[in-house]
């Protein structure tokens, strides 16, 4: 038989040898449940074209074509019922059970590529762009509060001052047609004191913006020397300020087929607390008999059971945690990219409403919780059933 091609597009979503693969891929699982004919080489070519119409990226391709694939296995082949649920934007309603297997083949298609890694803030040990900057010893001084944007030394962050700011992010009323702070509901038009901010702390406070500076606290270190099987794990941080900038002051990682809590502990932070963020991360207070150190944390996840060289994480805005973590890892799930709203990150709060019908984050942040709500907007997404927890 001859050899299958992609059919040409006007604009490529991806690159002509993955759309070749996905296309033997097609074949292959369809010569599961049918014999071997020009047909149904006709149609696999179909079923490649209809997925490269309606995927933007390559990244939405790859996620497009799992689907697909996914669709096959669990009709049995039978082809009139590929259309019909690409309509659905990839939602599967029914979840027949998987084999692990079946669902590690799932999650490998939709792994975030190497660039869009890097663009998205992912440490990947590439060398880092060095801003060209006329001050530069200035810089390595000088930083900017990211609440309240005052320019202070980074030395005398612990020098009590006054940091005036509100607690979240303002929002533009249509109505009223200036900006409302979701926090204590004050405007930007307000001439009241309390426009200025509703919380006053005694320090500025910062994020390192690179990875050498990150790297002055503590090192990155790749994966890539862990040995170990591969498993799937999704992760979740908390993260508070400090002397030293922003750290990790909690992290949970549970299993995604068992959805077992395996790791969850409070992590010492290297420099002194300005604020531990309770609101949102949920510790109100980090003792030396109840938690570990950055370093003790790292021997017990960089360990052939829990994180490894072959482990596929799962997050959403992962790079913030495994930047907070200090880890350099290539098998990365992230939900805020794979489902993005618009040009914007969606947040994981609006997500899981949206896909599971859950809420959270009504009260303090949980990571356990929301590492879960993680995993469960991926596998509903993905159609591996949600509640399965048994896998051969
Ligand atoms: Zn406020
Ligand atoms: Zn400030």
């Amino acid at each position: 038989m001859a050899v299958l091609r992609p059919v040409d597009l006007k604009t490529q979503p991806a690159p002509y040898q993955s759309r070749y693969m996905v296309l033997q891929k097609v074949l292959k699982t369809l010569e599961k449940f049918h014999a071997a004919s020009p047909e149904l080489g006709k149609k696999a070519v179909e079923v490649e074209a209809s997925v490269a119409k309606k995927s933007a990226s390559s990244q939405s391709y790859r996620f497009n074509a799992s689907v697909v694939l996914r669709d096959i296995l669990k009709s049995k082949g039978k082809l009139d019922c590929l259309e019909p649920s690409s309509k659905k934007k990839g939602v599967i309603a029914s979840a027949a059970k998987l084999t692990k297997s079946q669902a590690m083949e799932t999650l490998q298609a939709v792994l975030v590529d190497q660039a869009t890694l890097v663009a998205n803030g992912y440490n990947t040990g590439a060398p880092e762009k060095t801003e060209q900057m006329s001050d530069t010893d200035v810089q390595g001084v000088y930083t900017t509060c990211i609440r309240c944007n005052t320019k202070f030394r980074k030395d005398q962050i612990m020098n009590p001052t006054t940091c005036r700011f509100h607690v979240q992010r303002k929002k533009f009323n249509r109505e009223t047609r200036q900006g409302e702070y979701a926090c204590c509901g004050e405007t930007t038009n307000s001439s009241s004191f309390l426009a200025l901010g509703c919380k006053t702390l005694f320090h500025h406070v910062f994020r390192p913006e690179t990875f050498s500076e990150m790297e002055r606290i503590s090192p990155f270190r790749n994966t890539c020397k862990v040995q170990g099987k591969a498993n799937v794990l999704a992760l979740d941080c908390e993260m508070a300020f400090t002397s030293c900038g922003y750290e990790l002051i909690r992290l949970t990682i549970v299993d995604f087929f068992t959805s077992k809590v395996l790791y969850d502990e409070i992590v010492r932070p290297f420099g002194e607390v300005i604020d531990l963020n309770s609101e949102f991360s949920g510790v109100h207070v980090i003792k030396e008999e109840t938690s570990v150190s950055f370093d003790e944390m790292l021997e017990k996840i960089l360990h052939e059971s829990l994180i490894n060289k072959n482990s596929i994480l799962i997050g959403h805005g992962l790079e913030n945690d495994l930047n907070v973590m200090r880890l350099i890892h290539d098998k990365i799930i992230d939900t805020a990219i794979l489902y993005p709203r618009g040009h914007y990150k969606s947040s994981l709060k609006d997500l899981a409403f949206e896909v599971v019908s859950r809420r959270i984050q009504t009260g303090e942040h949980d990571s356990s919780e929301d590492a879960i709500a993680t995993m469960s907007v991926l596998k509903s997404k993905l159609g591996i059933p949600l509640a399965q927890d048994v896998w051969e």
